[in-house]
């Protein structure tokens, strides 16, 4: 019995999986020894059915979702050194305020002159990661235009 290109087609998708009849099959069989162009269809099915579930596009978004995600882990971090930075830095201003400067009784002058340095650093600091996060703000932009 010969059948047609068409019944063949559509029976390819069951006989790939092994679903229809041993009768059905051994037809598919028949016809695919005498028939090329079905037999590659059955190719065609064999590559669309094994490639694999998560497609270089699918790869590719789930890369991007990652990297957005690692891109705002880093603008929270640096957004978190502006602002500790930015409260030591105002801690040791109003320190070295409240703490005041003295003379003692022997005319040395009591100052807390450390804060000064580490308030600047602080504020460097601050620069710092107000730059990255900004650098980082930026970056992101480009990429998601
Ligand atoms: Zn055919």
């Amino acid at each position: 019995m010969r059948l047609s290109c068409e019944v063949i087609r559509d029976l390819l998708p069951l006989y790939y999986d092994k679903v229809c009849s041993k009768d059905s099959s051994s037809l598919v069989e028949e016809h695919l020894a005498s028939c090329p162009q079905c037999l590659d269809e059955l190719q065609k099915l064999k590559v669309d059915l094994e490639k694999p579930i998560i497609s270089d596009g699918g790869i590719k978004v789930m890369k991007n979702i990652s990297d957005t995600w690692k891109k705002d882990k880093r603008i929270s971090f640096t957004k978190g050194i502006m602002l500790v930075s930015a409260l030591a830095a105002m801690t040791c201003i109003i320190a070295f305020n409240v703490i005041g400067s003295k003379v003692l009784p022997d005319g040395t002058l009591v100052e807390p002159f450390a804060l000064i340095p580490i308030a600047y650093i602080f504020v460097l600091v601050f620069i710092i990661s107000l730059i990255c996060n900004f650098v980082f703000l930026k970056k992101r932009k480009i990429n998601t235009k």
